[in-house]
């Protein structure tokens, strides 16, 4: 039997190889981005409530009412905008659903879609995979700027959708307001969407405000905008999230939704709709993830590896060009073999595997976890 893949050039994840290859020797793994901290008892323990009562048959197609209300007041609460929970909110089985859902629901064969790379990894594919194309528009360390008029002047007739990831992984950027302005106008007038990916909205630091499309109306009516529990509440195995967007939008997404997972887990629905009444539970995220960065970056202090600028996310670039010319992949492998830490090669984010000698680092970890990692990483 002949076999023709749909994604030849797709290997295993970068993810899923640095983790593995951490286990393999004993490194601290820095790579993959999850936390290793204790997560919130209160949240398991309303999943088990919720278990002990009887959630546990499918879960409308669109997501459990009550979840989806109180995603709607979040939205209002951090972004001063009203969405209407039943025809905007679908509950996702994670970001990753979502994003995929949205590229499979809305981008037709041979329609373009433009990612800025370095790029999350499961963009490319999913466009890929529906026969669309990925137009590249590659940034620069060290600061990663987005020229918009460059990214203007690769959009043709064809452009279908735009990804925009803020803040962004792996670089640790946010967005500016100008940055959100440019992006109004070099889509007004078109029938261009954009797919918004917000993950680490509220890992956000120095006091910046993430740039959400739901703050700006005129990218909310053609923005599709996705989130992730796994990463707000620190249960990335639990595979939960959420895409906002207009009713037309969010028909067609919820068309392929229904057919991809039908619904997603219906205790887990229910506990975090009762979670989410507690503000405080996603306000104090910055705070928390700053004090990391802060603590992270002073242990590393006179070490041979460079920060770059984080103002986003949970992960940090550091240039690694006093200590070796290896390229990233070899320099991240040789890291976790010798040294004894795990990294991600940011390599892995461009479709032609740029180096700029720069490895990411995931500082979602316990002070212990973090001081151990620096330690062994000061000995480079
Ligand atoms: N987008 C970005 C930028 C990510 O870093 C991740 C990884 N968490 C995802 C999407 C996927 O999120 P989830 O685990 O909720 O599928
Ligand atoms: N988003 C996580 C990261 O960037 C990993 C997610 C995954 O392994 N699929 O590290």
């Amino acid at each position: 039997m002949q076999i023709t893949s749909k994604l030849p050039n797709v290997g295993t994840t970068i993810f899923t190889v640095m983790s593995a290859m951490a286990n393999e020797y004993g490194a601290i793994n820095l790579s993959q981005g999850f936390p290793n901290f204790p997560t919130s008892e209160r949240l398991n323990d309303l999943v088990t409530e919720h278990l002990r009562v009887g959630h546990n048959q499918y879960a409308p197609m669109m997501g459990v009412r009550e979840l989806q209300e109180q995603i709607a007041h979040k939205i209002k609460l951090m972004y001063g905008v009203e969405v209407d929970p039943i025809q905007e909110v679908t509950i996702t089985s994670g970001a990753t659903e979502g994003l995929f859902t949205s590229i499979a629901a809305l981008v037709h064969r041979g329609e373009e879609v433009i990612i800025l790379e370095p790029a999350y990894d499961s963009y490319r594919p999913a466009i890929e995979v529906v026969g669309g194309v990925p137009v590249i528009y590659q940034l620069f360390a060290p600061d990663f700027k987005i020229d918009w008029d460059a990214v203007q002047a690769l959009i043709t007739e064809r452009t279908r959708m735009i990804v925009i990831n803020t803040p962004t992984n792996p670089t640790g950027a946010a967005f500016s307001p100008e940055d959100m302005q440019a992006l109004e106008r070099i889509t007004a007038d078109t029938n261009i969407l954009v797919l918004s990916d917000e993950v680490y909205e509220h890992l956000i630091y120095d006091g910046l405000e993430h740039q959400s499309v739901l703050r700006y109306p005129k990218l909310r009516e053609r923005s599709l905008a996705v989130y992730s529990f796994g990463k707000t509440f620190h249960k990335t195995g639990w595979r939960i999230g959420y895409c906002v967007a207009p009713p037309e939008l969010t028909a067609e997404f919820r068309k392929v939704h229904q057919f991809n997972t039908f619904s997603i887990n219906t205790p887990i629905q229910y506990a975090l709709a009762d979670f989410l009444k507690d503000p405080r539970e996603y306000l104090e995220l910055p705070d928390f993830f700053q004090k990391k960065r802060d603590f992270f970056l002073q242990q590393l202090e006179g070490s041979r590896l460079k920060p770059l600028t984080c103002s986003g996310t949970y992960f940090h670039l550091f240039d690694y060009s006093e200590i070796s010319d290896m390229p990233e992949r070899e320099f991240a492998a040789w890291m976790t073999r010798e040294i004894g830490v795990a990294a991600i090669p940011v390599s892995a984010f461009y479709s032609n595997g740029h180096n700029n000698g720069v490895i990411r680092l995931c500082f979602a970890k316990t002070e212990s976890t973090l001081k151990a990692a620096t330690e062994r990483l000061q000995s480079m």
